[in-house]
């Protein structure tokens, strides 16, 4: 099937979006994004995605002539009309097109608007394939909390952990754990969860959010503390979260082996479980409904 895409007010094909090459998503990487799963046909977690990219969209100072309701109403249109199922939606936000080239750029500028959905497969946890990373230093700018289209690190990072051997990198910031190339970072030792604290060094990811309320609230201890790079090497389980790939258990770290997925008893699949089946049992869905009404 044809993928749909919103592009700038209009519904068109993949052949028929085009944007032009002055625009500074292009030239500049000048833009920020969301990606929102989409469980059932439900948006998950859409208040939160929203709320982040609010944010992203005023630390960059990109200004909207849209309501958080506009792209609530794109966001399930994007769904409705891509058929979808389970998937994820991609809502990018460029600061639009200006010619000639300038760094600096002018009041009136206007947004470039982008939606895709993308079908994915909901893996049992049987079936999901855990990883192999290797620790790199993290030398993005100080503001990985923006969820912004230059991504230019990121992704050389995720390519030099790929032409090594391994499936992707940990990032470390003088000794202290960040996250992963698109993802977020958690360990666990004996039955105590933790992750980096949250700071302007990495993103805040929401699947992290979710998880750590979801976990807390069946009783799991989670600590939100710097983490230290050393503590990979002690800690039984590692995992990797986002929205688009839930969590995603770790094998090894440098070749090192780390991970008991296996295990009945492992607290990444305790952890999945309750994790997937809250997902599929939000009330989220039915707060999309109500908002959209407004
Ligand atoms: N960190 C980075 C660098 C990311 O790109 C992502 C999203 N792919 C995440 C963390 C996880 O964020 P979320 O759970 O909101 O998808």
């Amino acid at each position: 099937m044809k993928k749909v895409i919103y592009l700038n007010g209009d519904w068109v094909t993949e052949d028929e979006a085009k944007v032009s090459i002055f625009d500074r998503g292009f030239m500049f990487g000048d833009g920020v994004y969301e990606v929102i799963p989409v469980y059932q046909s439900k948006l998950f977690a859409v208040d939160a995605h929203l709320a982040r990219l609010r944010s992203s969209l005023q630390s960059v100072d990109i200004t909207l002539p849209f309501a958080s309701a506009f792209f609530l109403d794109l966001l399930k249109e994007t769904v409705k009309r891509s058929n979808g199922r389970n998937g994820i939606v991609y809502l990018q936000i460029s600061r639009g097109v200006q010619t000639p080239r300038n760094h600096e750029y002018p009041a009136s500028i206007k947004p470039t608007v982008l939606t895709t959905f993308s079908e994915k497969e909901l893996v049992a946890v049987d079936e999901i394939k855990s990883i192999s990373v290797e620790i790199s230093k993290d030398y993005r700018w100080e503001r990985g909390d923006i969820k912004s289209t230059s991504l230019l690190a990121n992704v050389m990072l995720k390519n030099q952990a790929r032409k090594r051997g391994y499936d992707d990198a940990i990032l470390s910031r003088e000794g202290c754990l960040t996250e992963s190339t698109s993802s977020n970072i958690f360990l666990a030792k004996g039955n105590v969860v933790f992750t980096p604290e949250k700071s302007n060094l990495f993103l805040h990811g929401i699947t992290r959010d979710m998880l750590i309320t979801f976990i807390t609230q069946t009783g799991f201890t989670v600590e939100e503390r710097i983490v230290l790079e050393e503590e990979i090497f002690e800690a039984d389980e590692i995992w990797l979260t986002s929205s688009g790939r839930e969590l995603v258990p770790v094998s090894s770290v440098g070749g090192i082996p780390v991970c008991s997925k296996n295990q009945e008893s492992s607290v990444y699949r305790q952890v999945f479980e309750i994790y997937r089946q809250k997902v599929l049992k939000t009330t989220d869905c039915e707060r999309v409904e109500r908002l959209s009404d407004r």
